[in-house]
């Protein structure tokens, strides 16, 4: 016949072991280590002859990044803020290497003679739960950053599938896109829009003396200059093809347009670009072609680019360095005018 506690000790051992706990208890008053956490230390490649009786002397075992942590989760509990001790840490096995255990106690006696004085808990191996933590933690950096990647790589996707590379402007693909919806706007709110087509005479000459890095440097640098005239958030600034440019202008007269035109004209015809290294500077002229949409006019985006390039087929043929304007007045479609001679 086998005595009671006998048997409450074997069904506790066998839970314990059942759950890999390893069982242990501390006197808080006295610092002593009162039933030892024999497991854990042979698990840390300890032999039984050397398994500590201390507190302080475990405490030695801990990982310095971990130990207030421990204190603080035994003070906490000591002093009634936690029902339960419960703290995770490393503890440096025989070996040297660090290996991660959790421990749960809780104080027995709180309302005994020596209150406080009995700590009892557990402690049991969590190393593999920790490491998968780890690997979860690094993989989830990992997609963070291959997430930025991607969004920094769809960006620069967006911007090269809408915008020219060599100018930064808008390519011809966006500007169709963007002058189409202009076209509807102008329509539907009833007020005029115009446009600008702008080409560099005699560009070919530019490539053919000074080379074609030459030539790219002066189509910048009048891309710039178109740029400079954009109101922000309503003006289309476009490359429309190699040394052509194309200015929408929403909510804007032929008059008004014709005067922003003939700015830039001025302006690119006063202009020195350097075009290489040692200091070189040509100039260049541009013609313009300007057309403007009026009420009831029924032309689309198309139609009116087409226009504002036969006024500038005009120009070109007047001697270029002019700005022309295409009518796009009902009933006078097609006409062209030419308002600025060139000086
Ligand atoms: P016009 O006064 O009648 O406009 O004469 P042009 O010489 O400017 O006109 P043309 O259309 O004959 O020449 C345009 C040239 O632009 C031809 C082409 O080689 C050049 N070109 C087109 N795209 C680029 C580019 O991206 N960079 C450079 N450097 N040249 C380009
Ligand atoms: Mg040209
Ligand atoms: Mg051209």
């Amino acid at each position: 016949m086998v005595d009671e506690p006998d048997l409450n000790k074997e069904r506790l051992e066998l839970v314990l072991e059942a759950a890999g706990l390893d069982l242990w208890e501390n006197d808080l008053v006295t610092g002593q280590v009162t039933h030892k956490a024999t497991k854990t230390f042979l698990e840390l490649g300890f032999s039984e002859d050397e398994i500590v009786s201390g507190v302080q002397d475990i405490y030695g075992l801990f990982h310095p990044g971990d130990l207030d942590v421990v204190r603080q989760a035994v003070a906490d509990h000591v002093n009634g803020v936690t029902a339960q001790y419960r703290a995770e840490f490393r503890l440096r096995s025989k070996a040297g290497e660090w290996v991660w255990f959790a421990n749960y106690g809780r104080i027995m006696d709180r309302s005994g003679a020596t209150p406080g004085k009995r700590l009892i808990g557990v402690t049991f191996n969590i190393n593999d739960r920790k490491q998968k933590e780890d690997e979860i933690a690094q993989i989830n950096r990992q997609l963070i950053e291959q997430n930025k990647l991607l969004q920094e790589f769809n960006t620069a996707l967006e911007l090269l599938a809408s915008n020219d590379s060599l100018t930064g402007l808008a390519n011809r693909r966006t500007l169709m896109e963007l002058g189409a919806n202009e076209c509807k706007r102008s329509e539907r709110f009833d007020h005029p829009l115009s446009l600008l087509v702008v080409d560099i005479d005699l560009f070919k000459p530019v490539n053919d003396v000074w080379g074609h890095l030459a030539g790219d440097r002066v189509i910048c640098a009048v891309a710039q200059a178109c740029a400079a005239r954009k109101r922000s958030g309503v003006d289309i600034v476009a490359r429309f093809g190699g040394e052509e440019f194309v200015i929408v202008l929403p909510e804007t007269d032929g008059v008004s347009a014709l005067r922003v035109a003939e700015s830039l004209r001025r302006e690119v015809a006063t202009m020195s670009v350097p075009i290489n290294e040692e200091g070189a500077c040509i100039s260049v002229t541009v013609s313009i072609g300007v057309a403007t949409l009026h009420k009831g006019s029924e032309l689309d985006f198309e139609e009116l680019v087409n226009r504002a390039d036969k006024a500038l087929y005009r120009a070109k043929e007047a001697g270029r360095n002019a700005v022309y304007c295409a009518d796009a007045h009902p009933g006078s479609a097609g006409a062209v005018h030419v308002l600025i001679e060139p000086v």
